[in-house]
C-alpha cells in the first residue's frame, strides 16, 4: 500500500506541491487528473524522489520512501514509467526490458520477467531486436511499461501514458494498464484524458495548484461540477 501523507514538495523556492494526501491500497488502480501545471508529474517525481525538494511523508507498505534515493527506490516495490516514456532510442526492446530488471530480485528471475511483459504486450515480442527509437509512439509507451514491469513492482507510478498517442494506440495501452493491475500490482495514474482515467480508476483525485481539490469515486469525481469546471473547462 502507497500512503502520501501531507506531501509539499519544491523547486528551488517556488512550492509546487501542499499538503497532499492520498492512499493506494494494495491492487487499486487510482487516479489523479487535474489541469496543466496543477502539480501531477511533480506528485510523481516527489515519490519517486525524483528532480524535488520534499516534506512530508511518504511509504510503501510501512517503509519510508523519502530517506530513500532515486536509484533505491525500486528496490522498494515502486517503479515508475516517466511522461514522454523515455526509452533508450539507441538499444533494443529487448535491452530496454533487461534494463528495468535492476532491482536484484528481478535480476534473478529475468526470462520469467519477459514473458510477464510479453504476455501483456504481444506487439513487444515481435519486435525484440528492433531499436526502441524505430518503435512507433504507442509501442514506445508499452515498451516503457514493461521495462517498468520488469522490476516487479507492488506500485507502478504511470505519468500521462496517453499522450501523443492516437486514440486507437491509447486504447491498447489502457487495456494493458487493467491487466497490470489484474496482475495485483497496484497503479497511480497520472492523466490529463480525464474520461480515460475515471473508466480505469476505482478512485480518483482531483489536483488543483499543487492541493487536492477533491477525492472520491471516479463516478463522483465524473459527475462532479469541479472535475468539469477544472479540468474539462465546462
Ligand atoms: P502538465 O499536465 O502540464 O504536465 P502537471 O500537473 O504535471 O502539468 P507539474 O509539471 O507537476 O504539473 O508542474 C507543477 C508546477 O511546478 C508548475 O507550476 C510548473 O511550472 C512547476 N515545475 C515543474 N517542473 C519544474 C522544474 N523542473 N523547475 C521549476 N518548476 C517546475
Amino acid at each position: 500500500m502507497l500512503e502520501i501523507s501531507d506531501l509539499d514538495a519544491y523547486y528551488g523556492d517556488a512550492q509546487a506541491l501542499s499538503g497532499v494526501t492520498m492512499t493506494v491500497h494494495s491492487g487499486e488502480t487510482v487516479a489523479v487528473i487535474g489541469p496543466n501545471g496543477a502539480g501531477k508529474s511533480t506528485l510523481v517525481n516527489a515519490v519517486a524522489s525524483l528532480h524535488v525538494k520534499r516534506s512530508g511523508r511518504v511509504t510503501v507498505d510501512g517503509t519510508d520512501l523519502l530517506g530513500v534515493p532515486a536509484h533505491r527506490v525500486c528496490e522498494h516495490g515502486v517503479a515508475v514509467v516517466p511522461e514522454g516514456r523515455r526509452v533508450f532510442a539507441k538499444m533494443s526492446v529487448h535491452d530496454n526490458l533487461c534494463l528495468g530488471a535492476y532491482r536484484r530480485t528481478a535480476r534473478a528471475e529475468h526470462k520469467a520477467g519477459l514473458s510477464r511483459v510479453f504476455d501483456i504486450f504481444p506487439r513487444l515480442r515481435q519486435r525484440t531486436t528492433q531499436l526502441a527509437g524505430t518503435l512507433s509512439g504507442g509501442e514506445q509507451q508499452m515498451l516503457a511499461i514493461g521495462r517498468a514491469l520488469m522490476a516487479r513492482p507492488t506500485v507502478l507510478l504511470l505519468d500521462e501514458p496517453s499522450l501523443g498517442l492516437a486514440p486507437v494506440m491509447t486504447d491498447e495501452v489502457f487495456e494493458a494498464i487493467e491487466a497490470v493491475n489484474a496482475q495485483g500490482v497496484s497503479v497511480l495514474l497520472v492523466e490529463q484524458d480525464v474520461d480515460r482515467a475515471l473508466d480505469v480508476a476505482v478512485r480518483s483525485y482531483l489536483l488543483s495548484e499543487g492541493r487536492v481539490a477533491r477525492e472520491g469515486t471516479s463516478a463522483d469525481l465524473r459527475g462532479s461540477d469541479d472535475v468539469r469546471r477544472s479540468v474539462l473547462g465546462l
